[in-house]
């Protein structure tokens, strides 16, 4: 499957906001956009320029493609969901985001960024309602379970990410019992949950054009 393998921290700097794309790294002094809050290359520096409208869509999808790792044409399937599902287009959007596998393994904690998280799944430390899944655009479903391999729980890593999201908070709709290195599919994930800065009606409009 194809991923975006594009210089994360780029991506933060061309969007002008963190992105938390790589882990640990994100939350500590070596960011390079607390170092650098401007964007990435030559012109980087130069004089705020006014966007049009449609720069300004086109960033916002950018923006939310980055976040969650994707390409535009993955990307577009996803809007064209969402689309013909009942409700706000946006909302939908989002959630179906949410609800992918490498999400969920990145919002309980077993991963420390969504990328990692992604890795994870293909190596098969994932198993969902018990069984292997490689596939990180898996949708988790009410009901659903997600554990992590008994072999891969003695990862130091994974226990710092544990540690880790504990401070941050695991969304209501995904419920971890931590010490099991399981968790529960409550609810579908909630617009409210979704605390990144996201102007998803913009992307409803730039499709829609
Ligand atoms: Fe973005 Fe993380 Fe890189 Fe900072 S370290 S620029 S938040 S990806």
């Amino acid at each position: 499957m194809a991923r975006n393998i594009g210089a994360a921290c780029r991506s933060c700097r061309r969007e002008g906001l963190k992105l938390y794309l790589k882990g640990d790294r994100c939350y500590s002094d070596k960011c390079s956009y607390e170092r650098r809050a401007f964007g990435p290359g030559q012109h980087g520096q130069a004089r705020f320029k006014k966007l049009s409208n449609y720069a300004i869509q086109l960033r916002e999808k950018q923006k939310v493609k980055s976040m969650y790792g994707m390409l535009e044409g993955q990307f577009r399937l996803y809007f064209q969901r969402a689309d013909l599902q009942k409700g706000v287009t946006g909302e939908n959007l989002l959630i179906l985001l949410e609800r992918r596998l490498d999400n969920a393994v990145f919002r309980l904690g077993f991963a420390s960024s969504r990328g990692q998280a992604r890795q994870f799944v293909r190596h098969k430390h994932i198993l969902v309602n018990g069984k292997k899944v490689d596939i990180p655009s898996f949708l988790l479903s009410v009901g659903d379970t997600v554990t992590l391999k008994e072999k891969s729980r003695a990862n130091v890593g994974i226990s710092d990410n544990l540690e880790a999201v504990a401070r941050r908070g695991v969304p209501s709709w995904i419920e971890l019992d931590k010490d099991n290195f399981k968790a529960t599919v409550k609810a579908l994930p909630n617009r409210e949950e979704i605390t990144m800065p996201i102007q998803e009606q913009l992307i409803v409009e730039l499709y829609s054009k």
